[in-house]
């Protein structure tokens, strides 16, 4: 049985005392400068997602979607790696790079969309499926626990998610988890009728379909672009859905000046600003509250973990670290089968 993912996979992740309750205000400068004397000292590269702040994608050695930031580990030469994301994308980091020492700024970095399929609960699923005569793949989305990792037979990620379920014949049933809007349009793509998994993204989840015409109809001209994460409702009114890395590479293809609505989390905007200025990036908002207001949700509360100041204690302090676990193993010929061959 697996444990909680706040046990397994970490060392001890607490900070000193003075570093976790009484943090005065540090000139985001000075802590720059810190964490470029720490990255000598502790032969460290810094990886950083496109959901985490501007500014730490902005001292990183490598931004990215999960999938490149996984391949982009392996390829670097320090004997630390530094990632600023959630937990699960630090996880596959050092299970494809194991020789590695990973580090994750802060440990309570999570994901709703990982967490919304425990490993037992898979397995229960999949024992159940079985015993009904059932013969199927379990292919899941990158964002799953290692352990739940190590229960299945793919791993995808929005940019290779219709080559790997071509791989799979026809005639053999799919169960996809975790994330039931991404399985409907993946259905959708490649005609299958996989077995969905009913879980979501809190993120992605809660766009308003309601503010999202007012603003494209205050921007008539404007391209409405979506990760596949999103709800159905908004991948209707979608000009584009597409996985980050795609999202770039689309909006980099247009030459002329247009305005993009972003429905994905809104520091996607920052690299999509860095490789096409010539656009205008308006974020997608969130579901109206009763009082009327939109709600800041389009922002990850795990994402949002990582700060200049928790990247400088983990460095300063080589915690906390993400240790080989017994299912790596398993997660990592899966991964490995599935993202890097
Ligand atoms: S944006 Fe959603 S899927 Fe991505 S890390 Fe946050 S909760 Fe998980």
């Amino acid at each position: 049985m697996f444990t909680e993912r706040t046990v397994e996979g970490i060392e001890d992740m607490s900070l000193p005392i003075a570093d976790a309750v009484n943090t005065p205000y540090e000139d985001p400068l000075d802590l720059m400068d810190e964490i470029e004397q720490l990255k000598v000292e502790q032969d460290a590269t810094i990886l950083a997602h496109y959901y985490v702040d501007g500014e730490i994608q902005d001292i990183a050695d490598f931004t990215g979607d999960s999938l490149k930031l996984a391949r982009d580990a392996t390829q670097t030469e320090s004997s630390t790696i530094v990632f600023c994301g959630v937990h699960f994308m630090a996880e596959s980091a050092k299970i494809l790079s194991p020789e590695k020492r990973v580090l994750l700024p802060d440990l309570q970095a999570g994901c709703s969309l990982a967490e919304s399929c425990p490993p037992d609960a898979l397995r229960m699923r999949q024992e159940q499926l079985r015993a009904e005569g059932h013969e199927f793949d379990t292919v899941a989305y990158i964002n799953t626990s290692a352990a739940v990792k190590s229960l299945c037979d793919w791993i995808v990620t929005s940019g290779n998610a219709r080559e790997i379920i071509d791989r799979i014949p026809q005639d053999r049933e799919i169960l996809f988890v975790p994330d039931e809007h991404l399985g409907r349009y993946l259905n959708e793509v490649t005609g299958r009728n996989m077995m969905l998994w009913p879980g979501s993204c809190m993120v992605h989840e809660i766009f308003s379909l309601q503010d999202l015409q007012r603003t494209k109809k205050k921007n008539p001209e404007s391209q409405i672009i979506a990760h596949p994460e999103c709800p159905r409702n908004i991948l209707e009114v979608a000009d584009f859905v597409g996985g980050t890395e795609k999202m770039r590479t689309h909006v980099t293809s247009i030459t002329s000046p247009t305005t993009f609505l972003v429905a994905t989390e809104a520091n996607m905007i920052h690299p999509l600003e860095k490789a096409a200025p010539q656009h205008t990036f308006v974020p997608v908002p969130g579901i109206m509250t009763s009082t009327g207001e939109t709600c800041a949700c389009n922002r990850c509360p795990h994402m949002a973990r990582n700060t200049l100041t928790s990247v400088r204690n983990c460095l300063k302090h080589g915690k906390p670290e993400i240790t080989w676990q017994p299912w790596f193993d398993d997660a990592r010929d899966v991964l490995v089968r599935s993202l890097l061959k």
